[in-house]
């Protein structure tokens, strides 16, 4: 058996289009372009990577974004300051700080202080709490990165075993909200209704578990942790990490044997990595709606 992979550029190519089309259209209606403000602090090169990355992005589908670089020594106040005039700035529709920040600042006082509306992250209380609840204002990237490659390829989730590895707040936990809700709000029924099982480093009998799954999800940040004796034949795989080795970027999955047991699986680099762009581009055009309603 061979895996189909699940090519996350095609499925982003797609979405990108389609958000630039819709980003035309509120710009036509409004006369306002969508603004992406990205924080970012101190040197660390991925995140100098993945802020640049989300730059272009912007660029590409029409919109606009504006960095703002503070020295890894920035106060936890004059951060707090920043946030606080990008939350009045009526030309700003989306506001993310680059995690991680340097160890002397509170990362979830800044989250907290960004105004729910801006929050394309969808890091703050109240967007998680309307998350669980169903009703979500914006919906996390990464696991609605996830949620869009599966239903490009038509892997839907109702009724499947999911087990997802890895409870973080920005990937697990919120991934795990999603598939078991009763409907997924931009994909519908089928893409939700999941039997969800969140594993983690304390829990025991890993491999039996994982076996079980209809779709794995790994999110764990061990380099091909998940190799092949432990995914069922024909199993959807889909691989969130993203780790630096010496042989260059590899996901939590071992990616070549797995090929030969999974049904499909998607690649790093090239898979879930391109979705999370795109979703911050959803969520930035739709924090714009909002504000303009
Ligand atoms: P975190 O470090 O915040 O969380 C890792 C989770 O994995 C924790 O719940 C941890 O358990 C669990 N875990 C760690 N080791 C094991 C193990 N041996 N067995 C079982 N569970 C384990 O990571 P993130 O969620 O932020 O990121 C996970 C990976 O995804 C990373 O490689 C990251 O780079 C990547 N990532 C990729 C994105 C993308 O766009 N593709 C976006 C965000 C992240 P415990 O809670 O018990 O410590």
């Amino acid at each position: 058996m061979t895996a189909t992979i699940l090519d996350g550029k095609t499925v982003s190519a797609a979405l990108q289009d389609d958000i630039a089309s819709r980003v035309a259209s509120f710009q036509q209606e409004t006369g306002k372009t969508p603004c992406l403000a990205a924080v970012l602090v101190g040197e660390d090169p991925a995140s100098q990577v993945y802020v640049r990355n989300k730059e272009r992005a912007c660029q590409k589908v029409g919109m606009t974004s504006q960095l703002f670089r503070k020295p890894a020594e920035i106060t936890q106040a004059e951060l707090l300051e920043l946030v606080a005039q990008l939350n009045q700035d009526d030309t700003v529709s989306g506001i993310l700080v680059q995690l991680p920040l340097p160890k002397h600042l509170d990362a979830s006082e800044v989250l907290d202080a960004i105004d729910p509306r801006k929050d394309v992250d969808c890091f703050h209380p109240s967007n998680v709490g309307l998350l669980s609840q169903g009703r979500p204002n914006f919906l996390p990237c990464t696991p609605h990165g996830v949620v869009q490659i599966l239903k490009h390829f038509d892997l839907p989730t109702a009724g499947k075993n999911v087990v997802i590895l890895g409870r973080s707040d920005i990937v697990g936990k919120p991934l795990a909200l999603m598939l078991m809700q009763r409907s997924s709000e931009t994909c519908g029924a089928d893409y939700a209704n999941a039997t969800v099982t969140v594993a983690h480093s304390r829990t025991p009998n890993l491999k039996e578990l994982t076996q079980q799954a209809d779709i794995l999800v790994a999110a764990i940040g061990v380099p091909k942790f998940v190799t092949a004796d432990m995914v069922k034949p024909g199993a959807i795989v889909v691989d969130v990490g993203i780790n630096r080795t010496d042989d260059g970027l590899c996901g939590d999955v071992d990616y070549d044997a797995l090929l030969e047991v999974a049904g499909a699986v998607t690649p790093v680099p090239g898979g879930v990595g391109r979705l999370t762009v795109t979703m911050l581009l959803e969520n930035t055009l739709k924090a714009a709606q909002i504000q303009a309603s």
